[in-house]
């Protein structure tokens, strides 16, 4: 009897899991750079056109695609992945899939800033209209909820003070609805939650971040049970055509053989700037979902099985923020996260300057936050960094 893949460690899982080898023998998986595909007759075009399985044409699947994403499905326990060509393509198509003119969304309210545009701005030209609840809220989700709500959305821990929602009891509280729940994963990853496990529907990723984690492409992902996921997105993905390319696919399947390696060293460092700055005078408040002064840290030890590489800080007001960036030496000024490389940035200037001011203020954004993603640099240099670079604050 040959193993199933289902059984494997995640680390067997991310090296092996969905491979699929030629007759050459390969071992580093193929990259199939072709847009379509012959068939050997005139009928077998009738039977692949009619459902028999195999590749018709890029916008479709690809098989290098596909490898990318059985692996990420096998990593996720997901029994079906579809790749996209970004996470934003991965959203936007997450909920058109799922919703209709005259439906209504919940969202948590603090969400990427291009997700909190689509659904604030795009889904309303659709005729979809928006709740948005402070995600950590239970009573607010089921306050949120009238006859026509077909989805929820919630991003957990959430961009960029890491709050972290129940994502089990949401799911209850949407499946009570008929509404199915929709989780961004983006800065848990795979290695630390399973939000499919928890009880969410589908699940999204931007693939940019951990998943190729050293700065060179594009890529989402949306997951779930293989029924819905057929449902709501194969001939919405077939015929919009976000399809990531196959050379996208191939860095980001390489990417996922070392994703468990990288997450956990960059955790580690992590903690250990995260120490570091409870340390120090000049930080007013330190948000890291490791450490057990998290607000949510209950919930973390229930659904989470590691902090992460991001950590959220506050120095106060925007000159000590800018301060600090100026004063790094190491670690980049920059937007992205989940990179080899550590990065920091100022929210309220850059990724979440398109939100009203008010609405900052809301999700507690004040001109004092820093977010700093954690990479694989030695930990003693950027505990220096940092510390040097909190002196200069
Ligand atoms: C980056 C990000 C996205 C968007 O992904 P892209 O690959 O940049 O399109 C969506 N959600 C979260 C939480 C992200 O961090």
């Amino acid at each position: 009897m040959p193993e199933d893949p289902r059984d494997w460690e995640i680390e067997t899982r991310a090296v092996r899991g969905g491979m699929a080898r030629t007759p050459y023998g390969e071992i580093s998986e193929a990259l199939f750079l072709t847009q379509s595909f012959a068939y050997d007759s005139a009928e077998a075009a009738d039977r692949r056109f009619g459902g028999e399985p195999g590749f018709i044409y890029q916008r479709f699947g690809n098989p290098t695609t596909q490898m990318f994403e059985d692996r990420l499905a096998l990593m996720e326990g997901a029994e079906m992945c579809r790749a996209t060509a970004s996470g934003m393509a991965a959203v936007q198509a997450a909920l058109m899939g799922l919703l209709k003119a005259g439906d209504h969304l919940v969202a948590g309210r603090a969400l990427f800033g291009s997700c909190r545009w689509i659904v604030s701005n795009l889904l309303p030209r659709f005729g979809v209209e928006t709740t948005y609840v402070d995600a950590t809220d239970l009573e607010a989700w089921k306050a949120a909820v009238r006859p026509n709500t077909r989805a929820f959305l919630v991003e957990t821990p959430a961009n960029p003070l890491l709050e972290v929602t129940a994502i089990g009891a949401v799911a209850e509280i949407a499946h009570a609805a008929g509404a199915k729940l929709v989780v961004d994963n983006v800065f848990a990853t795979p290695i630390f939650q399973k939000p499919l496990a928890l009880g969410a529907d589908i699940v999204v990723y931007s693939a940019t971040k951990h998943i190729d984690g050293q700065g060179r492409v594009l890529g989402g992902a949306i997951l779930g049970a293989e029924a819905l996921m057929t449902e709501a997105y194969k001939d919405l993905l077939r015929h919009t055509g976000p399809a990531l390319s196959p050379f996208n696919s191939w860095v980001l399947l390489k990417g996922l053989e070392t994703l468990e390696l990288r997450v956990m060293r960059q955790t580690q460092n992590a903690a250990k700037i995260a120490e570091a700055m409870d340390a120090h005078g000049k930080v007013r408040r330190v948000i890291y979902p490791g450490r057990p002064d998290h607000p949510q840290a209950a919930i973390i030890a229930n659904q989470m099985t590691g902090g992460g590489n991001v950590i959220a800080f506050d120095l106060g007001d925007r000159a000590a923020a800018w301060n600090f960036l100026d004063a790094l030496q190491i670690v980049d000024i920059s937007n992205n996260l989940g990179d080899a490389k550590s990065m920091a940035t100022h929210p309220s200037t850059t990724t979440h300057r398109s939100m009203p001011e008010a609405e900052r203020l809301e999700i507690g954004l004040t001109e004092g936050w820093v977010r700093i993603s954690v990479g694989l640099e030695g930990a003693g240099d950027l505990s220096r960094d940092v510390n040097r670079a909190l002196d200069a604050a």
